[in-house]
């Protein structure tokens, strides 16, 4: 991630930067968004100018200051352009974010985005499609992108939707929303939180639960979380408030970790998310400065993969039996019994066996089980989800040297064979396609001669190069061998 541009940075890397973000985010780039770059590669030269910065201290945050200089002298000439970037700097920053741990400085600059466009433009609001948005309007939005997980999707717009319902009126009595995400690793969790995140204007972190340590010990504790969201919301404690906060790898902390000493440090860490979950009152430090944060009408998504639940739930139905009244542990048609990973056998009780403590399961308001995803469940990914990985290349290609990326369907078969055999979700087709496609990346910016450039099953497994089809007058495409430098 370049989002910090380096001392040094050439001019050639900031177009080169802009050009390759705005691909990523963007369907198509007008003659509006060259003016736009403009602007942008000026504000960069204003920061690389300004004595008053040290070279070491420039960075993104210093762009958006002169893009607030310049929206507080005259927001009737620079608004539709500082609009533009600053729409853009979000969306790329929301690709970003929430890929993994949230990175502190990415969660710095989407709250100082977020601050200003607040600011300047309220009236841009993410909600922009008529007013509120429905639970079903917001999944219908990510429908576009993740596909199948349809429990999982109802249930996060859902508590979004209440969330801002709790936000919009403060002194109503709601019943708790915290929602637990149980699935396999790759299947779309993170991935769902990401979209709602594009449409809701709430700030959102992601964090790894996993790492989260003792009070007393050094280390990450539900301070650090807070105070990434107060980043997050552009060091505005009010809409910090009001955040979301997606917990990952949440089974972690309900499996036992010893100290040294003997002591079970996830006993401690799940009662200080407890704390957190319930709405209590957080001292904070930062930079000497001290303030309080208050977490009730912050809404909570916890995820994890859940390994071994099934050895609780045949546990359970061990001890329990058929006895009526204990729900979904026996199928009386097949006179089977059914412990499988599915949503009527994840239940309270169960995460309470896994070792789950009684008041934090109590606080669950909803729990949704995302399966795993078979071949033509990543096949879809690949082809029918909006801005699909082959899609997000094809125009990174195309504005490089204007020549049409294509996979054919032997290509995107083999991608998705050798993801299943990874088994780690549709995570693997990242760096499948990519490894597919660096050649082609790479030489792209030089390459003005071509009209096609065609990924096979061979440039899949590495034993070919890609098929690199020349620009020519009439309709026979000449074929060129890669001779060129690869990587
Ligand atoms: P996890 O379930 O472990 O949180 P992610 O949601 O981060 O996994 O998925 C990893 C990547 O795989 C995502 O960035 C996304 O591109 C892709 N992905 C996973 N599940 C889906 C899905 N159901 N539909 C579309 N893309 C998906």
């Amino acid at each position: 991630m370049i989002h910090i541009f380096q001392v040094d940075d050439k001019v050639e890397n900031i177009t080169e930067y802009i050009v390759k973000h705005l691909a990523r985010v963007c369907d198509n780039i007008g003659p509006d968004d060259i003016e736009n770059i403009t602007y942008l590669e000026m504000a960069y030269y204003r920061v690389m100018d300004d004595r008053r910065i040290k070279p070491e201290d420039r960075s993104l945050l210093c762009i958006l200051d002169k893009i607030e200089e310049d929206l507080l002298y005259d927001q009737e000439i620079f608004g539709k352009r500082a609009e533009f970037i600053l729409h853009f700097f979000e969306l790329d920053l929301l690709r970003a974010a929430l890929s993994s741990n949230n990175n502190l400085e990415e969660l710095k600059l989407l709250g100082r985005v977020r601050a200003l466009k607040l600011q300047f433009f309220p009236h841009a609001a993410p909600e922009k499609n008529g007013g509120e948005l429905t639970p079903s309007g917001m999944k219908k939005y990510i429908d576009q992108y993740v596909i199948e997980q349809e429990q999982a999707k109802k249930a996060v717009c859902l508590a979004v939707y209440r969330h801002k319902k709790m936000v919009k009126h403060p002194g109503d009595k709601f019943a708790p929303n915290v929602v637990l995400l149980v699935g396999p690793s790759g299947c779309g969790k993170t991935e769902i939180m990401r979209r709602i995140h594009e449409i809701t204007d709430e700030p959102m972190i992601c964090t790894d639960v996993s790492s989260l340590g003792a009070s007393q010990y050094r280390g990450r504790h539900k301070e650090d979380l807070l105070i990434s969201l107060w980043e997050a919301s552009g060091r505005k404690k009010s809409l910090a408030e009001r955040g979301i906060i997606f917990m990952d790898e949440f089974d972690k902390i309900l499996l036992p970790a010893y100290s040294e000493r003997g002591v079970n440090v996830h006993d401690d860490v799940q009662s200080q998310l407890l704390t957190m979950l319930e709405g209590s009152d957080v001292e904070l430090k930062v930079n000497g400065r001290v303030f309080t944060m208050n977490t009730s009408k912050i809404l909570f998504v916890l995820a994890g993969a859940f390994q071994g639940v099934e050895e609780c739930i045949h546990e359970s139905y061990a001890s329990h039996g058929n006895q009526s009244g204990f729900i979904g542990f026996s199928n009386p048609l097949k006179n089977e019994v059914d412990t499988g990973f599915e949503k009527r056998n994840i239940t309270h009780e169960i995460l309470m066996n896994y070792g789950m403590k009684r008041e934090l399961a109590g606080r669950i308001s909803d729990i949704a089980v995302l399966k795993e995803l078979n071949r033509k469940d990543l096949l879809r990914i690949l082809k029918d989800s909006k801005d699909n990985l082959p899609e997000r290349y094809a125009r990174e290609v195309r504005l490089a040297c204007g020549a049409e990326l294509e996979f054919t369907e032997e290509a995107l078969d083999k991608i998705v064979d050798m993801a299943l055999e990874e088994k780690t979700g549709a995570r693997a087709l990242h760096h499948l396609v990519r490894r597919a496609v660096r050649t082609c990346l790479y030489q792209a910016p030089d390459r003005k001669d071509l009209e096609r450039i065609i990924i096979t099953k061979e440039v899949v497994t590495g034993a070919a190069e890609p098929d690199f089809l020349l620009r020519q007058e009439g309709t026979d495409w000449k074929s060129e061998e890669c001779d060129e430098e690869t990587l």
